[in-house]
């Protein structure tokens, strides 16, 4: 072992390099972002004491409520990417026990849905984010991670480049669903952006047997 290696400690942060418990510092993590008002139903970041932001006021979403941890922005946008892009499971570790954390102080739910992704993009990434961000919560007892009822029979494009109604366009049909017996289920994914595709994943979930659907997000992004 070189010099320089024996200096470096054991688990440093992985975005200022410090020493670390987990792989992001606490003074780091003291700079993630999270709006405190947000819209009731889609957690879009809203001013003031509205409870609903304006898209939400004129046509809400199929699901009910839209949980989220942090702003998409900054280092939580630079985290995210690192996870999804370079397979720095670490970061996802560390995010799926943030969600965890949040889960716990949400109600309870019949089944945890995350969002599919197609086995296409499953291939170029080497392995499914949302399920990473779940690892933890699974490990509950009575929580049901439903990764087969939903399928995702429509490779979408990458959504980045699309305004909301080519958004909605593009997600339509993405979903396949085989009948569930759930009453209430939460929808997981990464980042939220429009919602489309978690709206979209509602939808289906509804048509297949649902009462009701939450959402869970790590991030939720402006658009
Ligand atoms: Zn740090
Ligand atoms: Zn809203």
């Amino acid at each position: 072992m070189g010099f320089y290696q024996r200096l470096i400690p054991k688990q440093s942060c992985i975005l200022c390099m410090e020493q670390a418990k987990f792989c992001v510092c606490e003074a780091c993590e003291a700079e993630f972002s999270n709006q405190q008002n947000r819209c009731q139903s889609c957690a879009y970041p809203i001013n003031g004491n509205l409870d609903f932001c304006g898209q939400c006021l004129n046509h809400s979403p199929v699901f009910n409520r839209a949980y989220t941890l942090y702003d998409y922005q900054d280092l939580v946008a630079q985290l995210i990417k690192s996870f999804k892009y370079s397979q720095q499971l670490c970061i996802g570790d560390y995010f799926a026990h943030k969600l965890a954390d949040k889960y716990q102080l949400l109600q309870d739910y019949d089944a945890i849905i995350p969002m599919p992704l197609s086995c296409q993009r499953i291939r170029e990434r080497g392995f499914n984010q949302v399920l990473e961000l779940l690892s933890v919560i699974k490990k509950k007892p009575q929580v049901i991670v439903d990764t087969h009822s939903i399928k995702r029979i429509k490779a979408t494009q990458s959504l980045e480049s699309l305004n909301p109604e080519q958004r909605q366009k593009e997600v339509k049909g993405a979903f396949y669903a085989d009948l569930i017996s759930y009453q209430r289920v939460l929808l997981v994914d990464d980042v939220m952006t429009t919602g489309a595709s978690l709206n979209e994943l509602a939808k289906t979930v509804i048509k297949a047997g649902a009462k009701t659907c939450d959402v869970l997000t790590l991030s939720r992004a402006k658009f």
